[in-house]
C-alpha cells in the first residue's frame, strides 16, 4: 500500500501558503506528488467544492487558444505540473517548480489516502470497461477502498443530467474524470457545483495506464522527458498533439524568454538614462 501523506507528515505549512509559477499565461502550483496529496487531504477536511487539474505543456498551449479552457486553470484550486516540458520550462524562465505530479501517481496515491480516511471515489470516462478495471487496480493497491462507482459516459452536455443524477446518488468525495483535455475540465468546471463533490480531478489517459489498455513509458523514457517519444510510438494519431506539446511549447516558451528578455534590457536602460540625468541636473 502506497503511503499516505498528510501535511504533518510531509512537514508542510497549511494549504494558504502557496507558491505558483506562471509558464505562458498559465498559473501552476509548485509542489511535489506528496504536497499535492497533503493539499487535498487538507481541503477534504476543511470542506467546499473544488477542482484540480493536472497541467501538461499541451494544456498550456491549449489555454492560449481557448479562453474559456484558461479561465477554467485560472479558477481551479490546485494546477498540478504533469510533464517534464513544464518543469523545463519553468527552470529555463528561472522560477523552478518542485517536482513532476503525473495523473497516475497522484490518483494511485489519492487511493491510499481515501482507503485510509474512508473517502468515496467515483471513477468517470475512458472506453466502456477501463474505469472498472483501473478501480480494481486501486482497489488492489489500497485494500479497503471505496469505489462509490465507475462509468464510460460522454463529456456530450447532452449526457449531463444523467450523470449528474447518477454521481450525485453514488455521494463520492473525489472524482476522478478522464474524458482529455480540455473536455474533462470544462466538464468538471460546469457540473461540480450541482454534483455536490468535494474533490474533482481532469486525470487524461491515467485509467489506461493503470488498466494497462494503453502501455505506459518506461521510467528511464519518462526521466530522459522523452514519454512523447513513446506515446507517438504506440498512438501515431496523437501527432498534432504531440506538436503542441513539444516544438510549440518549446517555440513559445523561448519566444517568452527572449520578450522578457528585451523589457529587461529596456527598462535596464531606461533606469540607467533616468541616473544620468538626475546627475546632470544635480551637477548643474
Ligand atoms: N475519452 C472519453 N470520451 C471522450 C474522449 C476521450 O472517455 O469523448 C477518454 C479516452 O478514452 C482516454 C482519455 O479520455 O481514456 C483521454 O486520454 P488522453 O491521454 O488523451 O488525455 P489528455 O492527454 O488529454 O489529458
Amino acid at each position: 500500500m502506497l503511503p499516505v501523506e498528510t501535511s504533518a507528515s510531509v512537514g508542510l505549512p497549511p494549504p494558504p501558503l502557496r507558491r505558483r509559477i506562471t509558464i505562458l499565461g498559465v498559473a501552476i502550483d509548485a509542489v511535489t506528488e506528496a504536497e499535492a496529496v497533503a493539499r487535498i487531504a487538507a481541503l477534504l477536511e476543511a470542506g467546499g467544492v473544488h477542482q484540480i487539474c493536472t497541467v501538461n505543456p499541451e494544456f498550456v498551449i491549449e489555454a492560449g487558444r481557448n479562453p474559456e479552457f484558461a479561465a477554467v486553470l485560472a479558477r481551479a484550486t490546485l494546477c498540478t505540473p504533469d510533464g517534464v516540458g513544464l518543469l523545463l520550462a519553468a527552470r529555463y524562465l528561472g522560477q523552478p517548480l518542485r517536482g513532476r505530479v503525473t495523473g497516475v501517481e497522484l490518483t494511485r496515491r489519492l487511493a491510499a489516502l481515501a482507503a485510509q480516511r474512508g473517502y468515496r471515489i467515483f471513477l468517470l470516462g475512458a472506453a466502456p470497461g477501463v474505469a472498472e478495471a483501473a478501480a480494481q487496480v486501486l482497489a488492489r493497491e489500497a485494500p479497503g477502498l471505496l469505489v462509490a462507482g465507475c462509468y464510460a459516459g460522454s463529456p456530450t452536455p447532452r449526457h449531463e443530467p444523467f450523470l449528474q443524477q447518477m454521481i450525485r446518488a453514488a455521494r463520492p468525495d473525489i472524482l476522478l474524470v478522464a474524458y482529455g483535455h480540455p473536455r474533462q475540465d470544462l466538464w468538471i468546471a460546469r457540473n461540480q457545483e450541482r454534483l455536490g463533490v468535494p474533490i474533482a480531478i481532469g486525470v487524461g489517459g491515467t485509467f489506461d495506464y493503470l488498466a494497462g489498455t494503453v502501455p505506459r513509458a518506461p521510467r528511464w523514457l519518462r526521466r530522459l522527458g522523452l514519454e512523447w517519444l513513446h506515446r507517438l510510438a504506440h498512438q501515431p494519431q496523437r501527432l498534432p498533439r504531440i506538436i503542441d506539446a513539444v516544438p510549440r511549447f518549446i517555440w513559445h516558451v523561448l519566444k517568452k524568454n527572449r520578450r522578457t528578455g528585451e523589457q529587461r534590457n529596456r527598462r535596464a536602460e531606461e533606469q540607467k538614462s533616468r541616473g544620468t540625468e538626475k546627475q546632470k541636473n544635480v551637477a548643474t
